[in-house]
This record gives structure tokens, sequence and C-alpha cells, in this order.
């Protein structure tokens, strides 16, 4: 039985939502147009996100309120300034009240996007049709785009049972089979999703537990809830959340016995060294397809040349002198599925 493992970032939901969802340079050009940040008319920024603007202005010489589609915020990047201030600050609480903001910007654009397709069919549809009961699908996105249409699925239903697991204390007892926790088919959100909540009060026995819920108020310890989801690059917060953690874990365990390695709309940021390291960890791995528009740049003619910029960090992980992994690479979910590769596609 051959092992197969879907590995997502943004490039898939923008893909399935064709274009409404951001990618991670375009988050305030998407906040903006549906006025989330500023006043509707005036132009005006809203006063919960002044500081933030104050922010930015400050360390990335940019105002969020007038960006283009040529001079762009790199959201990822932002995210990793904010959490080194916090690491570094003498006085933490401004930087976690900014972080708490930023996050709660995503949170905000991520509903209001899905709202806006609620309806529409895309390649989220086509990979549902697509996958077998054994495959994995890793991602790094937040929003909710697939778990909508893959609710009916094994996979979604691994994912409930590991939730609902989470504060059922006779978890401890039950016997684990490593073995067929590989034979089976996850759905793993390893940085989190919009619409998990936990309780971060010390005293609180759900301390840090994951929940899906529309409550706001733990009814444990009747506090506020968080929402769960990590900034990428840096990663390491994932430690913080056992239940993420556990996800990671489980991760690591269906990639060493993968053979076949997805990876759509993701790109490997320079400094995400647990992710790289994550995928380093499939050593069976025969064959890896990559989709993503990124992985050629059109020259003149319509002629392609490799994007290196784009393909090194992944060519580093997969050729090597020892490995002869068959890599192949697609512009669009519907070529993969379809077997239309890039570079015979402009021949
Ligand atoms: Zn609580």
């Amino acid at each position: 039985m051959s092992k197969t493992i879907f590995i997502l970032g943004a490039g898939a939901s923008i893909a399935h939502s064709q274009g409404s969802f951001p990618s991670y340079n375009e988050f305030f050009l998407k906040a903006r147009n549906l006025n989330l940040i500023n006043e509707e008319g005036s132009g005006k920024v809203l006063k919960k996100y002044e500081s933030l603007r104050e922010y930015v202005q400050k360390i990335m010489k940019k105002d969020i309120l007038s960006i283009s589609e040529k001079n762009t915020i790199d959201i990822e990047r932002l995210m990793t300034y904010i959490d080194i201030e916090i690491e570094n600050a003498d006085e933490p609480e401004p930087y976690k009240i900014l972080r708490k903001t930023l996050l709660e910007l995503i949170i905000e654009l991520f509903e209001k996007l899905s709202n806006n397709i609620k309806e529409k069919r895309g390649d989220y549809n086509d990979l549902l049709e697509n996958i077998k009961g054994d495959y994995t699908i890793i991602t790094f996105n937040w929003d909710l785009l697939l778990d909508r249409i893959l609710q009916s699925k094994k996979q979604y239903q691994n994912l409930e049972e590991l939730i609902d697991s989470e504060m059922d204390l006779m978890a401890f007892h039950q016997p684990i089979n490593s073995h067929l926790l590989s034979q089976n088919g996850y759905y793993l959100k390893l940085h989190g999703s919009v619409d998990w909540k936990y309780c971060s009060h010390s005293n609180c026995d759900a301390k840090n537990k994951v929940l899906i819920s529309e409550e706001n108020i733990c009814g444990r310890c009747i506090k506020p809830l968080n929402k769960l989801i990590i900034p990428p690059i840096i990663n390491k917060q994932y430690k913080i959340y056992p239940f993420i953690e556990k996800l990671w874990t489980l991760a690591r365990l269906q990639l060493t016995v993968a053979e076949e390695l997805v990876i759509w709309g993701y790109r490997l940021p320079p400094t995400d060294f647990y992710s790289d390291w994550l995928i380093r960890t499939s050593n069976n791995v025969k064959k890896v397809s990559i989709i993503n528009p990124d992985c050629f740049r059109k020259i003149k003619d319509q002629k392609l040349q490799r994007n290196m910029k784009f393909l090194e960090p992944f060519l580093d992980i997969f050729l090597s002198d020892k490995k002869s992994t068959e890599m192949n690479y697609y512009e669009s979910f519907s070529d993969y599925i379809h077997n239309i590769k890039y570079d015979d596609k402009y021949k």
C-alpha cells in the first residue's frame, strides 16, 4: 500500500477561492478593501488599529492604509517582528496587545471572505474526490474553506475525535498502536484554526486544551477563551499548546511512512526551520509533486525558466546524491489531476 500526503499552504486556499483569499503579502490590501481597518468613505484608521499602524510605520516604514500591489506588507514577517519584540522587551505587554490585535484582524478577514464564497465549487472539491481513506492532509492554513468540504471524510472525523479526546481522561488508558496510527488518514492543521479556542487561565483544569465552540467564555473556569492560531515562521510556539504539538507528532509519524508527497500552494519560508525539519522526516518518499504557479517564471514567448528562489529549498530537501526522488511540477491542481506537467504545458 502506498501512502500519499498532501501538504497545503496559502496558495491552495487562494486557488480554491479563485484569488479572493490573501497570500502572505496581501492581508492588509484585502482588509482595507473590505473596510476592516478603516472607516468606510473617510479612509481614517479605526481606533483599535492605531497602534498597529504606528508600529508598522516604525519597523517596516510602510502604512497599512496606503499599500498597493507593488508596495506590500509581508504579514509573516510582521508577526515575527512582534514575536521578537515580546521576547526582548522589558515591557512586553504592549506588544502582546499588538499581536492579539493582528490575530483578530486575520480572523475577521477570513470570516468575511469565507461568507462571501460559501456556495462556489472550487479546487478543494476536486481534492475531496481524489483522496483515499489513508491519505493525510497536512495544512498550514487557518481558514475553514477545506474544513467545510472535508466534513464527510474520515480525515475530518479523525480530527474531531482528537479534539474530543482532549478532555477525556480515559484517553490516557487507550492502547496506542503506532502502526495503525500511521495507516490512518488525518487532517492536520499545524498552525491551528480560526474556529479553535483554548483557555489560558493558569488555574483552570482545561488550561491549553483545544475546543471548537461558539462560546467566548471557558465553561470550566468562566474566564475568556482565546482563539488558537499560530503565526508562521517562528513556529516554536507550537510547543506551548499540547494539542498542536500532538498534531506535529502525528504529522511526523505520517511523513516517515509516506511514499508520495503533494505540496500544493506552500512555500518554505527561509526562516521556518521547524517546517523544513518536519518535511525532511519523509525519508521513504519516492515521488514529490509540487503544485504552484511559482515553480516557473514565464519569460519571452511563454518560455519557462525555473524559479530557483522558490524551488531551491525543496530541491535541497528532496534531491541529494543518495536519493533519487521523482520530482514533478504542476501549475494548478487541475493540471495535477490530469497529469499535465508544467513544462509540457508551455512547450
Ligand atoms: Zn478555563
